[in-house]
């Protein structure tokens, strides 16, 4: 996980996180104002100090689409991202081995220049590359090094990941008998998107101190496009009652509805973090690949009857 180190034996380098870089920007649940009522006041940031961050180029990329969400998807940037995204620097880790179902390659999410200081671990030290004059005296006593950081060029996993041309293509794919076999296998756990780099949704509620209501706080909550109630709207309707409609939505929001809004390509950097998660052993690579195979399948039926 994410957590506060204090010295340079605390950074675990040899293995994925459990859970994204996201955590130390968004955590897990947080309050963003108290209110009475007749006013409010906003909370106070717990940490007051600038963070630097460690994580690798997939985890560093992943930011960015948080970003986007978080500070471009319109008109109002979200200032509670904004307050602690504004304190974050990032340190780059070299990825020296690669994990069990990364694809990072795949996704164009391989390499950054997105980094203050970027860090290659081996047993008797590290060597740093410092990029942030932030960061040069906390290294100045050290010998130079010719040492470059390498980024991964080659992952064992490729992934074909699919394109959606337009809506109609998207509106056909949701049609797909594909889907099906998630209504069994899926138990709409949401583990795969708490995990997910790049996944955002959360959910709002008030938690009054008092009878009447109101006093009390509003907290944001991570959530999951995967898990029942999510999509509950006023008088209760839900529209993904099915596991495999829900399933659907978050492929299809990853590989063409984020991009269809920001037109920066998939809503994925490869991390495999959530294949990694999933209880079920549901392969979201494999997911992407019978999606590539359908495209194909629609492209073809078109064709025939052209
Ligand atoms: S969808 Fe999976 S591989 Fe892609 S960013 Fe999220 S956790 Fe990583
Ligand atoms: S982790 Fe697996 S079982 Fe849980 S919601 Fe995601 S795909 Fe479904």
């Amino acid at each position: 996980m994410y957590k506060q180190i204090h010295k340079y034996a605390e950074i675990e380098f040899r293995e994925r996180s459990t859970y994204a870089m996201k955590e130390v920007i968004t955590p897990i649940t947080q309050t963003l104002f108290y209110f009475t009522d007749d006013e409010f006041r906003e909370s106070k940031m717990e940490e007051t100090r600038d963070i630097l961050v460690f994580g690798r180029a997939c985890d560093i990329n992943a930011m960015k689409i948080q970003d986007q969400i978080y500070l471009e998807n319109g008109d109002e940037e979200d200032p509670f991202y904004l307050r602690r995204r504004e304190k974050v620097k990032f340190a780059l880790m070299e990825c020296q081995e690669q994990f069990d179902g990364c694809f990072c390659c795949s996704v164009g999410s391989n390499i950054t220049d997105n980094y203050s200081v970027a860090v290659s671990f081996g047993e008797g030290g590290a060597y740093v590359e410092v990029k942030d004059e932030a960061f040069g005296d906390f290294f100045s006593g050290y010998g130079e090094s010719d040492y470059e950081i390498t980024f991964p060029m080659e992952n064992a996993l490729k992934v074909d990941f699919p394109v959606i041309e337009n809506l109609d293509m998207a509106n056909r794919l949701k049609a797909h008998p594909m889907w099906d076999e998630f209504d069994a296998r899926c138990i709409a756990c949401g583990a795969c998107t708490v995990a997910c780099s790049t996944c955002t949704c959360f959910e709002t509620t008030d938690i009054t101190y008092t009878q009447n209501g109101k006093v009390g706080e509003r907290r944001r909550t991570c959530s999951s496009c995967m898990v029942d109630g999510f999509d509950q709207v006023a008088g209760g309707a839900c529209f993904r009652k099915k596991i495999s409609e829900k399933y659907r939505y978050k492929i299809l929001h990853k590989v063409y509805g984020h991009d269809a809004r920001f037109r920066t390509g998939p809503m994925c950097v490869g991390c495999g973090r959530c294949s990694a998660r999933c209880p079920q052993l549901i392969g979201y690579p494999e997911t992407l690949n019978k999606l590539s195979g359908a495209i194909e399948e629609i492209r073809q039926k078109e064709a025939s009857h052209a």
